[in-house]
């Protein structure tokens, strides 16, 4: 029936990417304590505090509401090297020399509930791969399949947040105004230092390394690489 042929698009490898990308930078991982007024990270003072802890930040800031949405992913190896090739219609199917990938579902998932794989998961992504490529739909399935599943931290509106991190209660106050139908005369208070990248949904992979330059641009006061931020 047609479609759009992006010749330029890539497949990522997001293990090699990410480390790839965090050359020359000194990672310590672990569970973080946090206080925001006092921008103590595990009681180490720092000057600029990035809250990028995807659904963790609902109980950082109470207020955000970001919502899960649980995503699942098969995958097989081993399979019969090819040239890397993407499908997608909603669902996508990927070939990367000797692996195959396809999915993903896209779950509302209450919040603290753990990402886990499911059957009805796994026949759901078969069907998509069905109607994508019967023909890869056998040659992929014939192998035994491997099930993934994980969270996305969604918006409401589906857009990211990423900037500066208001202050919330002081926001409330400066604009209570609005609700007697003032104008807004200020800036939205905010948090000194600290701010946050969040609420990628399904593209995070797609919007991380704009949205990285954007606030590399704000917490370094540089011309920011966005027309509208
Ligand atoms: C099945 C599936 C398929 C997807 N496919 C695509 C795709 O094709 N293209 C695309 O662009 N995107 C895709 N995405 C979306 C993409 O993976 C997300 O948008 C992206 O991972 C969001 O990145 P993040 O860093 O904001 O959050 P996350 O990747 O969720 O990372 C948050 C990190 O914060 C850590 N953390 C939380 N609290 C603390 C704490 N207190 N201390 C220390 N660490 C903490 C967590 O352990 C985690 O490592 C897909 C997602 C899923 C689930």
């Amino acid at each position: 029936g047609g479609g759009l042929l992006h010749k330029r698009a890539l497949v990522l490898e997001p293990a090699r990417i990410i480390s790839g990308l965090l050359d020359n930078v000194r990672v310590r991982t672990g569970t973080v304590e946090i206080s925001l007024q006092d921008r103590l990270v595990n009681a180490e003072v720092f000057d600029i505090i990035v809250l990028a802890t995807a659904m963790e930040t609902n109980r950082q800031l109470g207020w955000v509401g970001l919502e899960g949405r649980l995503g699942q992913v098969e995958s097989v190896a081993d399979a019969t090297p090819v040239q890397a090739e993407a499908m997608a219609s909603g669902h996508y199917a990927l070939a990367l020399e000797d692996q195959r990938l396809w999915g993903a579902t896209f779950e509302k998932i209450e919040d603290g509930v753990p990402a886990a794989t499911s059957a009805a998961a796994r026949a759901t992504n078969a069907d998509a791969l069905r109607q994508l490529s019967p023909w890869w739909q056998r040659s992929a399935t014939s192998l035994p399949v491997q099930s993934r599943a994980a969270i996305r931290a969604t918006t409401a509106d589906r857009l990211p947040l990423v900037g500066a991190v208001p202050d919330y209660s002081a926001a409330l106050e400066t604009f209570s105004g609005m609700r007697k139908g003032r104008p807004v005369d200020a800036d939205a208070p905010v948090l000194p230092g600290i701010f946050m990248v969040n609420g990628f949904g399904a593209r995070g992979f797609t919007w991380g390394p704009w949205a990285g330059r954007v606030l590399a641009a704000m917490c370094l006061g540089g011309p920011s690489p966005a027309e509208v931020a």
